[in-house]
């Protein structure tokens, strides 16, 4: 049984990911004390995903939990320590025109991430250029077309604006059709929402929503907000200290959370009902990254820690229809997955005949 997506198109049996990450991780080197390279930032740690035309994957984490570095190493902004990334189903070049027409990182702050001194016409028209998209003559009409597909309307308007003009949503709604000028097949959006006010977050989500059903896009959306990757996401990725936990289709994951680290996420969404989010700091903080705890990088933190925990690393169960997580709570009711995120990785398993309840930590 395979995972529909909520929404576009489904992953199709033959067709490759348009863009995978194969066991990617990242060690950065820092320096401690006199300029000796003693010690290594363990950032991300064998993660593998796929995204797909027509599908948002979301993946979520608290602060420093490796997704930045994950979605530049898939932006071929960093190389990864070890770890391949695919494009099409192929090894992907090492960045430049030809992967950055194919692959496009948009980041979270669009008031950095667009040049005060230049209008509009020149901040799209600028890739347009540069990649060959338009021509000089039809430049105009390909960058209204951009806004419109942006919904910045009207564009006859909106090309004549500097951004100091535009409020923040419409800044990244300029930072996401900057983005698409170039013709991607992938869009990464680190935090896209994050540093807009609340009224607006939706609108943009909304967009990138539209993006995915109607041009097909593979969204990677990264996010510290799991209740905004449930209302974006087609599949959602959980991580903690570099490691993906728990992953799999985004209502059901949200609905059934197996991950201990996923419950405790979700208690600390908000939640309209409760007058007050409780906060996570107050159930403890991730850990260095420098010397990451043994075993399942959680443990220290974990209300169902057992002494196993701290010495072997969990690999991820399979605790539902596409769900996985890397916790030795699902041992004795699961199979070991293929531990790639994707809508289709269940066509690759046994299915577990555990259903997401029988095997959540409260009932252990
Ligand atoms: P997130 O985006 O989830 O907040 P990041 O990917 O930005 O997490 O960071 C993960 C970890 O890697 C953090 O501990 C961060 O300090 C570290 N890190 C990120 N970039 C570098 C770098 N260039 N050099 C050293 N450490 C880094
Ligand atoms: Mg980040």
């Amino acid at each position: 049984m395979t995972h529909t997506p909520r929404h576009g198109a489904q992953p199709t049996g033959g067709e490759p990911p348009a863009l995978e990450a194969r066991a990617l991780t990242k060690h950065f080197p820092i320096r401690r004390g006199w300029g000796m390279r003693t010690a290594l930032v363990h950032a991300v740690e064998d993660v593998s995903l796929r995204l797909y035309g027509g599908t948002v994957t979301a993946v979520v984490g608290e602060s420093g939990s490796g997704k930045s570095t994950l979605a530049r190493m898939l932006a071929r902004l960093i190389e990864p320590t070890s770890g391949q990334v695919l494009l099409g189903g192929a090894p992907a070049p090492h960045g430049g025109r030809e992967y950055s027409s194919a692959v496009q990182l948009v980041l979270q702050d669009p008031f950095a991430s667009l040049n005060p001194i230049h209008g509009l016409r020149y901040i799209l028209g600028r890739p347009l250029k540069i990649h060959g998209t338009a021509q000089d003559s039809s430049a105009d009409e390909a960058i209204k077309d951009l806004l419109r597909r942006v919904a910045l309307t009207p564009a006859e308007q909106f090309i004549e604006k500097m951004p100091h003009e535009l409020s923040g949503g419409q800044r990244q709604r300029v930072a996401i059709a900057r983005a698409l000028a170039v013709q991607p097949h992938v869009l990464l959006a680190d935090e896209p929402v994050s540093m807009l006010d609340v009224s607006i977050r939706l609108g943009v989500l909304n967009l990138l929503a539209d993006l995915r059903d109607r041009e097909q896009l593979a969204i990677l959306y990264v996010t510290h907000d799991i209740a905004s990757a449930r209302y974006l996401a087609d599949t959602i990725a959980v991580m903690y200290a570099g490691r993906v936990v728990e992953a799999g289709p985004a209502v059901q994951l949200t609905d059934h959370p197996q991950h201990p680290y996923t419950q405790l996420l979700l208690s600390a969404a908000p939640d309209p009902d409760r007058a007050e989010a409780p906060s996570l700091a107050g159930a403890g903080s991730p850990p260095s990254l420098v010397n990451p705890p043994s075993g399942c990088r959680f443990h220290p933190r974990c209300p169902f820690a057992m002494p196993r925990c701290a010495e072997q690393l969990p690999p991820a169960f399979e605790v539902g229809p596409g769900q996985t997580s890397a916790c030795w709570l699902h041992e004795t009711s699961a199979t070991v997955s293929a531990n790639t995120v994707s809508p289709d990785t269940v066509e690759e398993r046994t299915t577990s005949s555990a259903t997401p309840e029988t095997n959540a930590p409260e009932d252990q």
